[in-house]
């Protein structure tokens, strides 16, 4: 019998670890990103001119970022590798892509979906600024360009890449003027004996903490009603903290409020979701293999939930056994178990993490109606209060066709998940009521190609 045709889409630690596997088991498979080099987020490469050692790139995670590399390196010539390739839509058991200005198909028996996380972005006042970056965004600026946002930037937000992203800033020499947490300490406190389930990531996170405060670079947890200041460009953070306003000049900011995990593709293809609590996102439902409603569709990494590079991993490669052992090959029964109990113990950590650094409530964005809530089709915080009221709207669909939220180059990437936190607010409806908004192809924005692939 013919071996499936097996796609992964997404070269970053979970579709590394997947393909790796899969080839390993000598099935064929393609593998795409829309990257022009395998690592993903965390481990994104720098292009081959670049010569700033691992070390000073990845810190703590130089090793593992080197060992992923080499994986990918190996893999490369093994497998059909298809980096600087956009997956854009899903239809049919198909992949429609585009790489280079051409569309494409690819035809997949199994697919293994591993499209990673980015950032939550809240619609704070200033917020779409020229000099207003996601945190990722100011990091991957350092990481793969070697390059600072600004002279002298304010971080704000919350989660744990608030903290890693303002110190990998002032370690490389720039100027960081504050770090603004929107969770309180007594908050994090709290999470303590939970975040220890990690011990060794929880001693980064103190290090990195500790690190800013030794050099006296401004931490201030507990804060509200951020907002960015400037006419063409940013002047200064403003925000509240036990009821005194306070101010800080700066010409960039970084800003993010956890991630939020890429699901559009997995919505293309069908899968069931459910609304996951924690995270206040939809999340495509998976068992234990990783196989999500569709058959022979499977969801790992970060884009089936926040977990982290090193659950992305193992979820790359249970995936990568699961599959194997649908081919045919001999289950590794031992393995699987392992990789179970390690990511058993790293959802306990990440249920730690949702508690120390929860969402920031609408009430305490300072939302203001002048205030965009959806940049692409530049709709205002003001309008969308306007529709609901007036159309009695509950639903982030009809929110969608009345008002044109979501329906811009972004697809609702960018303001959905906070138009559904609005909504759901001004409708006095728990956040899983109003619903999210249905993934639409393209499902990112992409150039209007010239040749089309027979
Ligand atoms: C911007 C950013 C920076 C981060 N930095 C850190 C950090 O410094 N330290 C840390 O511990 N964690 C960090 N994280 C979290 C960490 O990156 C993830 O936990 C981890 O990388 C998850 O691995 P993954 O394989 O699931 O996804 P990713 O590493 O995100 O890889 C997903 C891959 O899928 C590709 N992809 C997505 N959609 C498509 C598509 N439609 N078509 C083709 N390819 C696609 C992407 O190009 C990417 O290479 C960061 C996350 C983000 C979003």
């Amino acid at each position: 019998m013919a071996e499936p045709r097996i796609v992964v889409v997404g070269a970053g630690p979970a579709g590394i670890r997947a393909a790796e596997v899969l080839a390993t088991h000598r099935l064929p498979l393609v593998l795409v990103d829309e990257a022009p080099k395998g690592g993903g987020q965390i481990y994104r490469r720098a292009p081959d001119a670049f010569r700033r050692p691992y070390a000073a790139r990845y810190g703590f995670e130089a090793d593992k970022a080197q060992a992923l590399h080499d994986a990918i390196d190996r893999l490369a010539g093994r497998i059909d590798y298809r980096p600087s390739t956009l997956v854009w839509n899903v239809f049919d058991r198909h992949l429609d892509t585009v790489s280079d200005g051409r569309t494409g198909r690819i035809a997949f028996d199994v697919l293994v979906l591993a499209t990673g996380a980015m950032d939550r972005v809240l619609p704070i006042p200033g917020w779409t600024l020229p000099g207003v970056y996601t945190l990722g965004g100011a990091q991957i600026a350092l990481k793969s360009q070697g390059c600072a946002v600004g002279k002298r930037v304010v971080f704000a937000g919350t989660g744990p890449l608030l903290y890693l992203v303002a110190y990998q800033y002032a370690k490389a020499g720039a100027s960081v003027a504050a770090v603004l947490d929107t969770s309180p300490a007594a908050t994090k406190r709290r999470a303590l004996a939970g975040l220890a389930a990690s011990s060794g990531t929880l001693a980064k996170g103190l290090y990195y903490w500790a690190w800013l405060a030794a050099r006296r670079i401004a931490v201030e947890e507990g804060v509200t009603d951020i907002g960015i200041v400037g006419d063409e460009a940013v002047r200064a953070v403003r925000y509240r903290r036990d009821a005194t306003e306070k101010s800080i000049p700066c010409d960039a900011v970084g800003m993010g409020f956890g991630l939020k995990s890429e699901t559009q593709l997995a919505d293309l293809a069908g899968c069931e979701f459910s609304f996951d609590p924690p995270s206040r996102q939809w999340l495509p439902e998976r068992n234990a293999d990783g196989e999500s409603s569709v058959p022979g569709v499977y969801v790992a990494g970060d884009g089936a939930g926040i977990g982290g590079a090193d659950a992305a991993e193992l979820w790359g490669e249970r995936i990568g056994l699961a599959v194997a052992a649908r081919c045919g090959r001999a289950p590794d029964a031992a393995r699987i178990a392992a990789i179970d109990r390690g990511l058993a113990s790293l959802a306990r950590f990440r249920a730690a993490i949702d508690r120390a650094f929860p969402v920031p409530p609408p009430e305490t964005w300072s939302d203001r109606d002048a205030t965009i809530l959806c940049r692409c089709e530049s709709i205002r915080i003001g309008e969308a209060k306007a529709a609901v009221r007036d159309f009695a709207l509950v639903e982030m669909n009809r929110l969608k066709a009345v008002t044109r939220i979501g329906m811009g180059r972004c697809q609702g990437r960018m303001c959905g998940l906070a138009a559904a936190e609005l909504l759901a607010r001004d409708t006095g409806q728990p956040l899983a009521a109003v619903g999210r908004l249905r993934g639409q192809p393209p499902v990112k924005p992409m150039p209007i190609p010239w040749t089309t692939e027979a």
